[in-house]
């Protein structure tokens, strides 16, 4: 599979009153056509950020992209105008989230919705985008989609309205979707189904898909790797498989403990990571997770580990597995 969307040593800052808040500080990873790559990260690692730096959807005037490259098929998205953006969001990238009421247009309905990216894109006609903006609620399983198709966002259900997103993503078949928490603001139930659908359709039209998640439950049946945040940095990444058995940032383990696992014994207590974040104002000098970490050693607080290769393809940002801490304390 060729490399579809490389992210490289990317930097963002955001200005506040307070001062500038480092929210992204370094984050590098790529994913290939056709491949499913989750984010998980509590909420402020970075990882919304990124996402919308890729989109290039961060506010300006307040956000400053201070380094890095963002190479999207062999183009670096951070060299392209505006105008040409546009033409890339909907039709090679698209982005849903949370939220899908905040990015329906309350007032059209949800056929017009559809229909305006493709004819946009696709530069067809409205009549065949009205016969096509139906295929595409079929294809996301709306029921009666003739009649779904001329009703407005609130006539749908909350599962439904992201359906809806979903078709209006995929509508002119991007390379990359980047789905952000897109079944957070939903009930459970139909949080497995949206998930399900986005699975389905990612494999059916070979879209690759980032998805952006705090809840490492929701990655193990949707994704192929894995790319843990954590103030800002990347501290693992590896295969699925890797991430939930041989977990090898302390910070991995610890959201591991807090999702329940049908493959663990049933007494396994759920234990949510104490303390909090460090402020991205100012941070951390060493490890960012060092406040938090029970592994801390001396070396944690004063130097800041290297995102390192340790097993096949899997990736930690740590002390405990650097190859020259692992001789120093042999050696001492
Ligand atoms: Fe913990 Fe040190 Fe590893 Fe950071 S580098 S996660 S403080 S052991
Ligand atoms: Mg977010």
């Amino acid at each position: 599979m060729a490399k579809l969307l490389e992210v490289e040593n990317l930097h963002v800052s955001f200005h506040t009153y307070a001062g500038e808040v480092q929210a992204v500080r370094g984050v590098s990873f790529s994913i290939k056509e056709g491949e499913a790559v989750a984010i998980v990260g509590e909420s402020g690692c970075g990882k919304s950020v990124t996402a919308k730096a890729i989109m290039r959807l961060l506010p300006p005037g307040i956000t400053d992209i201070k380094e890095g490259d963002i190479t999207f098929n062999s183009s670096n998205l951070l060299n392209l105008s505006e105008k040409k953006m546009q033409l890339y969001r909907g039709k090679e990238m698209s982005m849903i989230f949370q939220d899908p009421m905040t990015s329906l247009n309350p007032t059209m309905k949800i056929g017009d919705q559809i229909a305006e990216g493709l004819m946009k894109h696709n530069k067809i006609s409205s009549k065949k985008a009205d016969v096509q903006a139906v295929e595409l609620l079929r294809m996301v399983g709306i029921p009666e989609p003739e009649r779904r198709v001329r009703q407005y966002p609130h006539e749908f259900s909350g599962g439904m309205r992201q359906r809806a997103m979903i078709a209006i993503a995929l509508a002119c078949q991007p390379k990359l979707l980047l789905a952000d928490e897109p079944t957070t603001a939903l009930d459970v139930t139909i949080q497995a189904q949206i998930l399900e659908l986005l699975k389905e359709l990612q494999q059916k039209l070979g879209t690759s898909l980032v998805l952006i998640t705090h809840d490492l439950g929701v990655v193990a049946e949707t994704c192929e790797r894995v790319v843990v945040m954590y103030a800002g940095q990347v501290v693992e990444t590896g295969k699925v498989e890797d991430i939930f058995n041989t977990p090898l940032h302390p910070y991995t383990q610890g959201l591991l403990k807090t999702i329940p696992r049908i493959d663990l014994d049933r007494k396994q207590t759920l234990e949510p990571i104490p303390g909090t974040p460090p402020d991205l104002l100012d941070p951390p000098k060493g490890c960012a997770f060092f406040a938090r970490c029970p592994y801390a050693m001396k070396i944690c607080q004063s130097e800041t580990p290297e995102l390192l290769e340790i097993e096949n393809k899997q990736l930690a940002r740590c002390w405990l597995h650097h190859p020259i801490a692992k001789r120093m304390y042999k050696e001492s």
